[in-house]
């Protein structure tokens, strides 16, 4: 029977659980176990998939077409292993799945309450991961500790330990140790308050993850494992790191699997870092400067592009360079502003987005970028608006857009492809998921897979149109691939530019740390020549001094 960790989290929000569920996880799977990752989330809507970027950072999608929390991306760089739509479940799901139920009259005439009804649905949720394939399911809950929302979520763990035994559950919970400047000292009452919070709930800790600015000292962790009740191994510390790849190895120097194993009582091999350890080190030669502009809409959070930033330094890892990330404002990239606000950039990416605000940016960049000679990527909006400006600027199409942005234009070059507009529910009615495209060998796109057939996942509503193929192929747009039916173009690029190239997958979700994204490793490439190239000779060193 596969054994359950579960982390939660107090004192604040963005501590990282995701991360340590992460490391956890690989340091697990480095001792030969097989190992599973799962995200609950408190809040009500069914999933990620109809907010707002700026609310929860990006939707991550799964191959299945799951649209789900961001922390599954961590999840999938940090084991590597691609995870289904059953790894995400929010309070939503959970009361959808137990109204449909008593709609159908599963209940057989009872009062349907949190408890049992809810949180048997939430146990279910855990339970379904714990197939006889793994060994650890690791299931993260969201929020914090203390919030309304999670209450259902933390009896169903407790009860989980009762129903599951007491050797095969793990409870992990992260808090964080503030520096308080006026008294110059790290303070342990909030990790206290928080253990306290989750002891009224009837789960006490197994292990405290303190997360702190600076090393804890022994005496706080002595302190912590006394007034918590948890052994001072157990206390494990994660000081702020210089990148999040390094993680795995500094939870393996705190111990931090070691305790999960003696608590799980789990036999397992001798810990093989070794392929990780050689990561952390290309992380640390990723010196070569190379700067890519993200033209993007919602660039004052991060955590919005958070995929498309690992590829990119994914890709910078692999070419032993360190990727800065320019956030550009696409609004602020339209009409005589283009060349001012690009001039310093190595190479652009135009990611995905929805809606027509700063669309236009985006159409100006990808024409900068094609007439400058900048590498640039297009991702899902990003191959749109390449179209969009390739058709009105080369073809001489004026007005060509997408009918998502001027629903009577001319010249939709983007438009739905299969009818949407009956659809009136918001949810989950996209292209989402993988799909398979098709090549052209010879392309920049088909060398840079090495492959004939790919697959990548999806989350879009508009398409190529078609009708528009012949024009634009004849105007010198190629054609890289298309679904295996030839129906949907999947992948544009110029052939004489040294990289202008976009499609309309979401090939940032399958970029692994070890392994960049094909595209992403070329558009890096390309910026590192651009950039070497345009590098002032340095003076000649003087033979003698
Ligand atoms: N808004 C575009 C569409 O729906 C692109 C979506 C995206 O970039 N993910 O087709």
């Amino acid at each position: 029977m596969p054994k359950h960790i579960f982390v939660t989290g107090g004192v604040a929000s963005s501590l990282g659980k995701g991360l340590t569920a992460s490391s956890l996880g690989r340091l697990l799977k480095a001792r030969g176990l097989r190992v599973t990752l799962q995200k609950l989330d408190p809040y009500i809507n069914v999933d990620p998939g109809t907010m707002n970027p700026y609310e929860h950072g990006e939707v991550f999608v799964t191959d299945d077409g799951g649209e789900t929390d961001l922390d599954l991306g961590h999840y999938e760089r940090f084991i590597d292993e691609n995870l289904s739509r059953n790894s995400n479940a929010t309070t939503g799901s959970i009361y959808q799945a137990v109204l449909a139920a008593e709609r159908r009259g599963d209940y057989l005439g009872k009062t349907v309450q949190v408890i049992p009804h809810i949180t048997d649905e939430i146990k279910r949720r855990i339970a379904r991961l714990a197939t006889d394939d793994v060994d650890v399911v690791i299931t993260e809950v969201g929020g914090t500790v203390g919030d309304i929302e999670i209450l259902p979520f933390l009896e169903a763990i407790r009860q989980y330990r009762k129903d599951a035994g007491r050797d095969n559950v793990c409870y992990v919970h992260v808090t964080l140790v503030p520096f308080i400047g006026p008294s110059g000292e790290q303070k342990t009452k909030p990790t206290q308050h928080s253990v306290t919070e989750l002891r009224s709930r009837g789960i006490q800790p197994d292990l405290i993850v303190c997360r702190s600015e600076e090393p804890l000292s022994d005496e706080l962790r002595n302190k912590i494992s006394n007034l918590c009740d948890v052994d001072e191994r157990a206390v494990v510390n994660a000081a702020d790191a210089r990148n999040i790849y390094e993680l795995p190895l500094i939870f393996h120097d705190e111990g931090l699997d070691d305790v999960v194993c003696e608590v799980l009582r789990l036999e397992s091999h001798d810990v093989d870092l070794s392929s990780w350890e050689r990561v952390v080190r290309r992380v640390e030669d990723a010196t070569e400067p190379v700067r890519i502009g993200l033209i993007g809409k919602y660039v004052q959070l991060a955590d919005a592009y958070l995929s498309v930033v690992e590829s990119l330094k994914h890709a910078g890892f692999h070419h032993g360079a360190e990727v800065e990330i320019v956030w550009i404002q696409a609004e602020d990239v339209e009409g005589l502003l283009a060349a001012d606000r690009l001039a310093h950039l190595d190479g652009i990416v135009i990611p995905g987005g929805f809606g027509a605000r700063g669309v236009e940016g985006k159409i100006a960049a990808a024409r900068y970028a094609r007439e400058e000679g900048v590498p640039c990527l297009g991702l899902c909006l990003g191959l749109q608006a390449m179209t969009i400006e390739f058709a009105r600027n080369v073809l001489g199409l004026a007005g060509a857009n997408s009918t998502e942005f001027d629903p009577t234009t001319r010249h939709p070059v983007i438009d739905l492809m299969i009818d949407q507009r009956s659809i009136t529910d918001k949810g989950g009615t996209m292209r989402l998921g993988a799909y398979y495209a098709v090549l052209t060998p010879g392309t920049k796109v088909s060398e840079a897979y090495g492959e004939p057939v790919v697959s990548e996942r999806h989350r879009h509503r508009y398409e190529f149109n078609s009708n528009y193929r012949a024009r634009v192929e004849e105007a010198g747009l190629v054609c890289s691939g298309t679904s295996p039916d030839k129906r949907l173009v999947e992948f544009v690029e110029l052939a004489d530019h040294p990289f202008w190239v976009a499609t309309q997958a979401h090939p940032e979700f399958k970029s692994r740390p070890d392994r960049p994204h094909p595209l992403f490793r070329e558009l890096v490439a390309a910026a590192l020549d651009r950039r070497r190239a345009d590098a002032p000779t340095p003076d000649p060193v003087p033979a003698s001094s």
